[in-house]
């Protein structure tokens, strides 16, 4: 489906002479094609265009070592340039949760994988760091995703808040609150509802509730398949709520991770986990490098 870019990048140096140093043409050829594969990776035009520039800039009269074909060199640049604007946390899977019971807001469109990535997170400070967690759902429109949060708390041995019908969202992250602190909780994390799309209550509930909860992390979910729009979704949470970080879900799947690339250069937040799957494990915390391979393919 994808040529390489390394293969890419050598046939366009084949066809040129071989000097010492990379001709301005030279490097304008293989920026071409670095721009073909950023966008095939769906990274947007914009960021792909700006991106390309710091490249050139780079690239123009670097000298090529005799290891290394001129495409290769470039390809170098490249990475490195890549896993430069994709780094945004030294640490990114480090939660921050100190002072108990630490709040955790996870925000996002409805099928984001939103519900699914909280009880991810949840295993893995049980698992990983002994924390006491206790997961609440806030979605009251929709009773299969309060139950959903419930059953996979089962499976994982987490405990969720108990779903108490015609609650608010507000007075659910307050009971939430309350069970956490006498509960002996670490963490408490409030899964927000989703919709379909960011509308005016949608956001107004989150805001809401992140006033009552004060969370240590606002951590948005976002399908990493789904390119600009999720790229455009976290613009517009961090513009209303503020997010801390975001959650690219969906990695497992056939997109490139050109989404992670225009997330960072557009929005400047960090990437801290990615999602790979189903199951329960299916996490892992942010690795530029990983993403920066994935979309030069
Ligand atoms: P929510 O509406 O945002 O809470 O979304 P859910 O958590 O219910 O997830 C929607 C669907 O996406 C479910 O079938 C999840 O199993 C699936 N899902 C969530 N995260 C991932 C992921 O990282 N990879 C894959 N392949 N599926 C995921």
């Amino acid at each position: 489906m994808f040529e390489n870019l390394s293969e890419r990048l050598s046939g366009v140096f084949d066809r040129l002479t071989k000097q010492g140093a990379l001709s301005p043409e030279d490097v304008k050829s293989a920026l071409r094609e670095v721009r073909v594969a950023l966008l095939e990776a769906d990274v947007s035009l914009e960021v792909a265009r700006d991106f390309i520039k710091a490249v050139e800039k780079k690239a123009t009269g670097a000298s090529v070592t005799k290891s290394v074909t001129p495409g290769q060199q470039v390809v170098k640049i490249v990475h490195d340039e890549l896993v430069g604007v994709l780094t945004g946390d030294e640490d990114p899977g480090r939660l921050k949760i100190d002072n108990p019971p630490a709040p955790i807001l996870m925000v996002g469109l409805q099928g984001s994988g939103k519900t699914t990535t909280t009880a991810k997170l949840a295993k893995r400070l049980k698992e990983r760091e002994g924390k006491k967690v206790l997961m609440a759902s806030l979605d009251t429109n929709r009773p299969a995703a309060m139950e959903q949060l419930a059953i996979l708390g089962a499976q994982i041995g987490v405990d969720t808040l108990p779903i108490v019908k015609g609650e608010d969202a507000i007075a659910i992250a307050k009971r939430a609150k309350t069970q956490a602190s006498f509960g002996g909780y670490d963490v408490y994390m409030l899964d927000t509802a989703g919709r379909l799309h960011i509308d005016a209550e949608l956001i107004a509930q989150a805001a809401a509730v992140r006033d009552v909860a004060n969370p240590r992390e606002t951590l948005l979910v976002v399908d990493g398949l789904t390119g600009q729009d999720a790229v455009n979704v976290a613009e517009e949470f961090d513009d209303k709520i503020g997010v801390s970080g975001v959650v690219l879900t969906r990695m497992d799947g056939d997109g490139r991770g050109g989404a992670a690339l225009s997330m960072r250069a557009v929005t400047g937040k960090p990437i801290r986990f990615v999602g790979l799957g189903e199951k329960m494990d299916a996490i892992e915390e942010f690795h530029a490098e990983r993403i920066a391979g994935r979309i030069l393919g």
